[in-house]
C-alpha cells in the first residue's frame, strides 16, 4: 500500500488526535482529498449513522482506516545536513569539540558526488520519515566538485537532494546556502581552503544566479514537494558586504532565510573583533532578521541579542541532540521564546533522528540550566515540532490537523513499553517525554501512506540503504 492516486479521498478514524485549539480529542474522523485535509470531526459518530455521509458517494462511505494511539500532525525537521548522517557513532568516539568534529565532517564532505550524495540523503530522509518527519529543511552547502569547479549542472548536488526527498516521500525546503569565506580572523574574512572550496560560489551575486537556475517558480517551488529557500551559512562564512544579495533573493521569491548563529563563543569573539558587534546585531543591521528568517542554535546570545531577535519575530531553531553531542552549550530557550522568537527543532548533525527527543531536549536543557521544572508544556514543544517548524520552512499551511492543511499524520503508539499506561489526559506528555521515534507507527505525508506499522513503504530496507551509502563515503 504505497498510497492512493493523488485525487483519491481518504478517511481515517483516530483513537486520539491533537487538534488546533481543542487539544487531544477522542474518535476523530479525518478526511482528505489528494494532499489536503478536507474535514476534521472530533467525537465522530459511528460511520453508519454519520449525518454528513452521502449514500450516493461510494468514496465517502468507505470504512475509515483506524489509527490506534495518538495522531499528531507531521513533524518538521527544520535543520538538517543530510550528509552528516555518515558521521554518526564516529563522532561519538573519543574526545574533542565542535572544531575537531568539523574536521571529520570535512573529510566526508570531500568524498561525496551527486550519486553518492543522492543515496546517502535518500536513506537519511527515509530515516526521518520513519521518525514522523513530513518536511525537512536541508541546509545545503556542498555545491561544487572538490576544488570548487562546478559540475556540468551547477545545481547537481541540490537536485540530488530534491530527488532523494521525493523518493523517501518527504516534502523539503532546499535551503541553498551561501558560503564564501573560510572563517573570520581578527583582521577579517579568510579565503576558502581545502574541503571548503567546493562550498563556494565566489560571491553572493553568483550564488544568487546559481540558485535562480534551480528553476523555481514565482513562489519558489522547485517541484510539487520541494521549494527553494536560502541560507547564510554564518557570519564566519559570509562577509558583511555579501549578505544583501542573499536577502534580496529571498524577498524576490518570498522564500525562507536561515543562518547558523552564535553556536560557538569563538564566533561571537571574532565577530566582535572584526565588526565591533555580536552576530545577532550584524545580521539585524544587514536586514537578515525578520519573520521569514530562522537563526539556528542561538546558543551564546546576550540579553540585547535576544530582544533584537524576538522584536523581529525571528525563528530560533534549536537542535538539542547535536548541541549536547558537540558540547556547544545551552541556548536561552525560554528567554528567546518570551522575547517573541517562535522556537523550531532540527536534528542538524543527525547524532540521532528523533524529533520527540529534540522536543523534550529543549525543556530538559532549561531544567538543568535553571534547576526548576516546567518551562515548556508538551503542547508548546509540539508546536515547535509542527506549526512553527513548517512555517519557518515556508509551508505555513502544514503542521495542523485541520481542513485545508497538508494531509500529514503521525501516529504514535500508546501501548509500547515506553508509553503504555498513560491516561488519555496525558497522551501529549507521553508522546513528548516518553515516546521515541520507534513509537511512530504510521506516517501519512500529503495524503499518501509513507510509513505503515513502522515500515517505510517507499524505501524497502532503510538500515541497509544507510549502511551501504555510509560505507561508500566513510573510509
Ligand atoms: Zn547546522
Amino acid at each position: 500500500m504505497t498510497g492512493p492516486a493523488r485525487s483519491q479521498p481518504r478517511r481515517w478514524l483516530a483513537d486520539l488526535a491533537w487538534l488546533p485549539g481543542q487539544g487531544v480529542c477522542r474518535d476523530v474522523l479525518i478526511e482528505a482529498d489528494g494532499d489536503r485535509f478536507t474535514s476534521v470531526t472530533p467525537a465522530a459518530s459511528p460511520i453508519s449513522s454519520a449525518p454528513h455521509v452521502s449514500a450516493t458517494a461510494p468514496s465517502a462511505t468507505s470504512v475509515p482506516e483506524r489509527l490506534h494511539g495518538l495522531t499528531l500532525p507531521g513533524f518538521a525537521n527544520a535543520h538538517s545536513h543530510a550528509f552528516h548522517r555518515a558521521l554518526r557513532s564516529t563522532t561519538q568516539a573519543g574526545r574533542g569539540t565542535f572544531w575537531t568534529w568539523r574536521e571529520r565532517m570535512y573529510d566526508v564532505a570531500a568524498r561525496l558526488d551527486p550519486d553518492s550524495y543522492h543515496r546517502l540523503a535518500r536513506a537519511t530522509f527515509a530515516e526521518m520519515a520513519l521518525a514522523g518527519v513530513s518536511c525537512a529543511g536541508e541546509f545545503h552547502y556542498l555545491h561544487h566538485q572538490p576544488g570548487g569547479r562546478p559540475y556540468d549542472d551547477p545545481n547537481a548536488m541540490g537536485r540530488a537532494l530534491v530527488q532523494a526527498a521525493a523518493e523517501a516521500g518527504l516534502r523539503m525546503t532546499l535551503l541553498d546556502t551561501c558560503y564564501l569565506a573560510g572563517g573570520l580572523a581578527e583582521d577579517g574574512p579568510l579565503p576558502l581552503a581545502g574541503p571548503q572550496l567546493r562550498f563556494g560560489d565566489g560571491d553572493a551575486l553568483r550564488w544568487a544566479a546559481r540558485v535562480t537556475d534551480l528553476g523555481c517558480d514565482a513562489h519558489g517551488m522547485i517541484a510539487p514537494h520541494a521549494q527553494a529557500g536560502a541560507a547564510i551559512h554564518s557570519v564566519r562564512a559570509v562577509p558583511r558586504g555579501q549578505m544583501h544579495p542573499v536577502v534580496a533573493w529571498t524577498r524576490q521569491f518570498g522564500a525562507p532565510l536561515h543562518a547558523h548563529m552564535s553556536e560557538q563563543r569563538a564566533e561571537n569573539e571574532a565577530c566582535q573583533a572584526v565588526y565591533g558587534m555580536s552576530p545577532t546585531r550584524l545580521l539585524y543591521e544587514q536586514d537578515v532578521l525578520g519573520p521569514r528568517t530562522t537563526v539556528v542554535h542561538a546558543t551564546h546570545v546576550e540579553d540585547a541579542d535576544t530582544e533584537l531577535l524576538g522584536g523581529c519575530q525571528t525563528f530560533a531553531c534549536l537542535c538539542p541532540t547535536t548541541e549536547r553531542d558537540l558540547g556547544d552549550g545551552l541556548a536561552p530557550a525560554q528567554a528567546l521564546a518570551a522575547a517573541g522568537c517562535p522556537l523550531t527543532l532540527g536534528s542538524d548533525s543527525h547524532a540521532v533522528v528523533d524529533i520527540l527527543e529534540e522536543a523534550r531536549g529543549v525543556e530538559y536543557a532549561e531544567r538543568l540550566a535553571r534547576r526548576a521544572r516546567g518551562h515548556f508544556t508538551a503542547e508548546t514543544l509540539l508546536c515547535a515540532a509542527t506549526t512553527a517548524g513548517h512555517t519557518s520552512l515556508g509551508w505555513p499551511d502544514a503542521g495542523e490537523i485541520a481542513a485545508g492543511c497538508w494531509a500529514d499524520l503521525v501516529t504514535v503508539s500508546l501501548d509500547s513499553v515506553r508509553t503504555a499506561g498513560a491516561a488519555d489526559g496525558v497522551a501529549l506528555e507521553a508522546a513528548v517525554f516518553a515516546a521515541t521515534a520507534t513509537d511512530v507507527k504510521n506516517v501519512v505525508i500529503g495524503g499518501r501512506d509513507v510509513v505503515h506499522d513502522g515500515v517505510h513503504l517507499l524505501v524497502p530496507d532503510v538500515p541497509e540503504e544507510l549502511s551501504r551509502s555510509i560505507r561508500a563515503v566513510v573510509g
